[in-house]
């Protein structure tokens, strides 16, 4: 069903409850709650299971545990995931859905099946700080950061959504490559992660779970000795000057330290390379000369990895321009020859605006929020602060 859309109503999702939200929790966190409750430990991992792997919305259906640790259940805990606002389906069946994040914010989640695998593009905050002038999450500004229920929660959704059977979970693959920056909210991603690898949780291997960083250093390092995946990071210039100017977190965290927290993670990382995405913007990162510099810049620093090649998705107010495909093409051949790995990630879900970290769609879609809320007649909704506050630089 192209372009299917779904609307629900904004349902205060900042909310709090006083109840636990289970879905936060890692596996030993839940373990000492069920204690908690004087229940046994074993409990715990049979709730986990009922929670992640089967997917249940209500405690009641959870038949394997006593009635009473239901009831209990009832009264101390919820299973509380972003409400939906919308649900786009591309044509190509890339699958998009926009989460109300409370006070007039969103984030959004993509789904991309491919032959062998579900990928899905998950948010870690909504908006970013980082503030990258290519990037429409970074254009505008920062409202707060995702706890691990509301990063968890977007992989439960998808599951639950793309197989409501639930003989099958459709995400295979787990990709931070959806709103902010993951590393700037560590704790809470952290604890994500390892629910995604446990086994009793979403048992992805680590390969199968991706981190992409704009490069914050002392969080790479903390990553490789905490919860060790496969690293992407966002490279986009092959020196300071530029890469300043394009990714201002350049600043504090220059080429030489980012490419050695890389090498150092290596040593405890899934893969033995890591992953550079470098979007192209013409005339400003795409020229031959920055193709050199890049082969260069690598190879001194002696480190083994593949490079994306993204090509831009404009919107409104960014001032660049997709490079042409043919200077994407003679760009990756340049680091080819060199002997590198290069390849050229495909467009998706063009016609709803889906495809990872594109989110052009979302300044649109966050309007659309303002005035359905405003239909509603909320009250002291007014703007949301990221529509009024300039990009933070970190
Ligand atoms: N903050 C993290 C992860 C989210 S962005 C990071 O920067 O790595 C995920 C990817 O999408 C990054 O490589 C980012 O540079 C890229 N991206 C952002 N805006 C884009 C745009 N308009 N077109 C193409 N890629 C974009
Ligand atoms: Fe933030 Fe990544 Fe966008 Fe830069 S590209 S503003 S780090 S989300």
């Amino acid at each position: 069903m192209p372009n299917a859309q779904h609307n629900a109503a904004p349902s205060g999702a900042a909310k709090d409850s006083g109840l636990t939200n289970l879905l936060g929790l890692t596996r030993d966190e839940l373990e000492v709650w069920v204690e908690g409750l004087g229940e046994k430990s074993f409990r715990a991992r049979q709730l986990f299971k009922w929670v992640h792997q089967l997917g249940a919305t209500d405690f009641q259906a959870m038949t394997s545990l006593a009635k009473s640790l239901r009831d209990q259940l009832n009264g101390r805990a919820e299973l509380r995931e972003l409400p939906i606002l919308r649900d786009h389906q591309s044509v190509d069946g890339t699958r998009k859905w926009l989460l109300d994040a409370g006070q007039g914010n969103a984030i959004e989640t993509v789904y991309i099946p491919e032959d062998d695998r579900g990928t899905l593009c998950v948010s870690s905050q909504a908006g970013c700080t980082v503030a990258c002038g290519f990037c429409s999450t970074g254009h505008q500004g920062f409202a707060r950061n995702l706890s691990t229920a509301e990063i968890i929660g977007q992989v439960r959704m998808a599951n639950r959504l793309l197989d409501p059977s639930g003989r099958r979970a459709a995400v295979s693959n787990v990709v931070f490559m959806g709103m902010g920056e993951p590393l700037l909210n560590y704790e809470a991603v952290r604890g994500a992660l390892q629910i995604l690898l446990d086994d009793n949780g979403y048992g992805l291997s680590r390969r199968k779970v991706t981190v992409s960083t704009s490069g914050v250093v002392p969080f790479i390092e903390r990553l490789a000795a905490e919860c060790p995946v496969a690293l992407a990071v966002s490279l986009h210039a092959p020196n300071d000057p530029l890469r300043d100017r394009l990714v201002p977190l350049n600043k504090k965290y220059p080429l030489a330290e980012l490419l050695a927290a890389c090498r150092l993670y290596l040593r405890s990382g899934p893969r033995d390379f890591i992953t550079f995405e470098y979007v192209m913007l013409e005339g400003i990162n795409d020229s031959q000369d920055h193709a050199r510099e890049l082969v260069s810049l690598v190879t001194q620093a002696k480190l083994y990895c593949k490079f994306n090649l993204i090509p831009f998705n404009p919107f409104p107010g960014s001032g660049f321009r997709r490079s042409p495909a043919e200077r994407v093409r003679q760009f990756a051949q340049t680091l080819q020859a060199a002997g590198m790995v290069a390849t050229v990630r495909k467009t998706r879900g063009d016609d709803i605006d889906a495809a990872c970290g594109q989110l052009a769609g979302d300044i649109q879609d966050r309007t659309l929020i303002r005035l359905r809320r405003l239909d509603a007649g909320a009250e002291g909704l007014a703007l949301g602060s990221h529509e009024t506050s300039s990009p933070h630089h970190a």
